[in-house]
């Protein structure tokens, strides 16, 4: 038993965190970075936080992951980081030749009160940044909120930065992407191409973070979106968010800069989700649903039918990023599962209103929680009390699934002992059958191995 010392005493704990159901914010803000094509992420801190930020992506990805670092010492730490982050700038400008530096702070450089925003002004002023070269920054305090958090200063930051207005219209749609697979970005790709909308999406990380093996190493491969397009944003006739927790900081910073307006929708994972997806592209770009995506909808509703048997009242445990648990619990309510316990270690007041929403009626039973507290042990306790028969979440539940013996299904940030979640989307309809699969597996796995010589059923 790994997590031997686990109970099911629950006592309320208000300075403790035991095993968190989130990572730091520079992570989220690395991410978005390397959604950009030709830009390095920039870590002003010690680079102890950078290796963390780089081998936590590297392993989720399969993908070396670049990014620089301030490389803060004891003198550093004391007097403020600026030397070090102009140098950085003149170095890496000179030895890296990247088209942006987008520069995050850490615990440490927040705390000393760096200010990147000075600091980045400065380097401008005293002719670091070279014509045609960019540094943006973003403020990412790892002591609050979470990687989610990182994401979303990052992401309006580089809005905030980029896009302008010419004042002409142009008939494309922003589509800020939420923290999602490479797999998933090319599956919004084919969706829109098939509804006919012309997109420009931010952050990119297909191509990026999935590139192919080639034989020769691209420091800044063909992946990501470009500056011309960011720049374009600012022009496009209305932006949709996918999910809030990510996206809406940097929406309604669009909206204040360029005046586009925006609509903030869920990740579409799941049936309704996709739905309102795919209605808000239909709305956005002015064109209507073809009918193959009707037909996919279709065969998902297909195969949720053919397995209802299967999924029926199956009790599961489900943690991860609000933005992407919010529509899966929805999906596995839709499917009538039970999703009895949920936990987030992102803060943000919407959690509970949206879960209620999606709960209260169809398992009132439900236990959720997200910020700090809302962590692992406090979810293997709920199980302890009472058992469930499916978890999905990241890599960090796989102790509870050996120790408890449950099925898993990997879902969320980071997955770092299996792979796919890269090259096999869960957006959409035919995300959804994958979904569906996976959970089925796990849970017919667990049934052939389990069940009396008598039930063993070839058919199934
Ligand atoms: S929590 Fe803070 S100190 Fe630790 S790795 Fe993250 S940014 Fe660095």
């Amino acid at each position: 038993m790994l997590l031997r010392h686990t109970n099911s005493d629950i006592k309320e704990r208000k300075a403790l965190t035991v095993n968190p159901a989130k990572t730091c914010q520079p992570i989220g803000a690395m991410y978005v970075a390397l959604g950009i094509h030709g830009c390095l992420p920039h870590s002003h801190g010690s680079q102890g936080c950078c290796a963390y930020h780089r081998s936590t992506l590297t392993r989720h990805f399969k993908e070396p992951v670049m990014a620089a670092t301030s490389s803060f010492t004891e003198g550093a730490s004391v007097f403020g980081g600026q030397s070090n982050l102009m140098q950085s700038i003149d170095n890496i400008f000179a030895i890296y030749e990247p088209e942006i530096i987008a520069v995050h702070s850490t615990c440490l450089s927040e705390t000393i009160g760096d200010d990147l925003g000075q600091i980045v002004a400065k380097a401008r002023e005293d002719g670091k940044v070279p014509p045609g070269r960019h540094v943006i920054q973003a403020s990412t305090p790892s002591y609050t909120g979470s990687h989610v958090t990182g994401y979303a200063n990052m992401l309006e930051g580089v809005v905030k930065y980029f896009a302008e207005s010419a004042n002409e219209k142009i008939r494309q749609v922003n589509l800020l992407s939420g923290w999602v697979e490479p797999s998933d970005i090319r599956e919004f790709k084919r969706l829109l191409k098939l509804m006919k909308v012309s997109p420009v999406i931010l952050p990119d990380t297909s191509d990026v973070l999935d590139a192919p093996m080639t034989g020769k190493y691209d420091m800044y491969p063909k992946g990501g979106t470009t500056i011309p397009d960011m720049v374009s944003m600012g022009d496009s006739m209305v932006s949709l968010g996918l999910g809030e927790w990510g996206t809406k900081k940097a929406a309604v910073a669009l909206d204040n800069k360029c005046k586009v307006k925006f609509e903030i929708t869920d990740i579409p994972i799941g049936l309704k989700a996709t739905d309102r997806f795919i209605q808000a592209l239909s709305k956005a770009g002015l064109v209507s649903i073809p009918e193959s995506i009707t037909d996919e909808r279709g065969r998902l509703l297909d195969v949720i039918t053919d397995m209802h048997q299967y999924l029926y009242g199956k009790r599961v445990a489900v943690w991860g990023d609000p933005d992407n648990i919010i529509p899966l619990i929805e999906f596995l309510v839709d499917i009538d599962m039970k999703p009895v316990y949920i936990v987030s270690g992102t803060p943000g007041k919407r959690f509970d209103k949206r879960m209620s929403e999606i709960l209260s009626e169809r398992v009132p039973e439900a236990k959720f929680k997200n910020g700090a507290n809302a962590d692992m042990f406090l979810m293997h306790q709920w199980i302890k009390e009472e058992a469930v028969d499916l978890l999905i979440g990241n890599t960090y539940g796989k102790y509870i699934a050996r120790d408890e013996n449950i099925p898993f299904v990997r879902m969320g940030f980071p997955i770092v002992d299996r792979i796919g979640h890269s090259y096999f989307p869960t957006v959409g309809y035919l995300g959804g059958i994958r979904i569906l699969e996976k959970i089925l597996g796990a849970m017919m796995d667990k049934i052939d191995s389990t069940c009396p010589e008598e039930s063993f059923e070839l058919v199934m």
